[in-house]
């Protein structure tokens, strides 16, 4: 059996574009999330895109079907919300297993489809594990910098949860993505290992932070290096960017990661900068071009797209990126 150990040493692995982005396209209404089981449910339920792998299970199967289609190798799980914490805004604490366990099948059951018709070219699904909207290690309140509005053993519990749930449904790999906060990543990693510890098991972890903006630094303030250092005690599959900044941004960051890091580096970036409207003009050959850089510098193993990109972004990420071979680890790396 092939596995994406096998795979990333063979070319670069192309991961999906944005989930958000196409569910937008459905413009599902107030009863659409709701469904038939949910439809008197006591809160609103619109904008809660995790809970369409439940109640519109139909049109997630499709958007990874697209971005499989589209070239790619890794499709993410619909469950960038999928902790209580998350869940909490939506009264839905009590779902989160149940949403996370059917995401992984739904994306699973599309990834062995496409690798059945096509055995040369495994998919892979990655389980989305989000940052959660709180932070452990900044205060919301700019008058008492000392509150914190969660502590790492309410995320470590919250994260326990979800990747039980994820690697239930049958994951490949989990995806610890758009970190701002280093100490929320921690609480997720530490959950992983004890989970594997617990289960006798290993699994692939990809760690993916966010540059919230120029400053070239997360939003708890670390560097590229220190973020590094942060989350390099743990055997990751890969270590990345995404979000927040675009391919043309996010460059020389990804540079010094490549740079300095001994695993495998992913990026998935935003469609460029949003517009004053908050959307993401940057069409796919622009993205495509931006992305060439990348590939001609070595810097990546696995390319992707994050808000505002789509399965036409995917395919033109895909294409160039057949044409290059994938970043080699230097032999120096590692900064410790
Ligand atoms: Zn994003």
């Amino acid at each position: 059996m092939s596995n994406i150990y096998q795979e990333i040493q063979k070319r670069i692995l192309v991961l999906d574009g944005a989930m958000g982005t196409m569910l937008q396209r459905y413009n599902f209404s107030e009863e659409d999330y709701r469904g038939q089981r949910f439809k008197d449910f006591p809160y609103p339920l619109k904008g809660n895109n995790d809970l369409l792998s439940l109640t519109q299970p139909e049109a997630i199967a499709e958007v990874h079907r697209k971005y499989f289609e589209a070239g790619a190798d890794i499709v993410e799980t619909n469950t960038f919300s999928g902790t209580t914490i998350g869940m909490a805004d939506y009264h839905m604490e009590d779902l989160v297993y149940e949403l996370n366990f059917q995401s992984a099948k739904i994306a699973k059951q599309v990834a062995e489809e496409f690798t059945k018709a096509n055995p040369d070219k495994p998919r892979f699904v990655a389980g989305s594990i989000g940052p959660t909207n709180r932070t452990a290690s900044l205060s919301p309140d700019v008058n008492r910098p000392e509150f914190r509005a969660v502590t790492f053993n309410e995320l470590h519990v919250a994260y326990k949860q979800q990747v039980e749930a994820l690697i239930d449904g049958g994951v490949d790999v989990l995806l610890v993505e758009t970190i701002f906060d280093t100490l929320n990543a921690k609480a997720c990693l530490f959950a992983i290992e004890e989970v594997k510890d617990e289960r006798q098991i290993d699994i692939p972890i990809m760690v993916s932070g966010t540059i919230t903006d120029a400053s070239g630094r997360t939003l708890s303030g670390q560097t590229v290096e220190a973020f590094l250092i942060s989350i390099s005690h743990i055997p990751l599959l890969s270590v990345g960017f995404n979000c927040a900044l675009g391919a043309d941004q996010l460059q020389p960051y990804l540079k010094r990661l490549s740079h300095d890091t001994e695993f495998f580096t992913s990026a998935h970036p935003n469609a460029g900068l949003p517009n004053a409207f908050g959307e993401y003009d940057q069409t796919a050959k622009q993205m495509q071009q931006l992305i060439e850089s990348y590939l001609k510098d070595g810097l990546v193993n696995i390319i992707g797209g994050c808000c505002g990109t789509t399965p036409e972004h995917i395919k033109a990420i895909a294409e160039v990126a057949a044409k290059y071979k994938p970043r080699v680890i230097p032999a120096q790396a590692g900064i410790s």
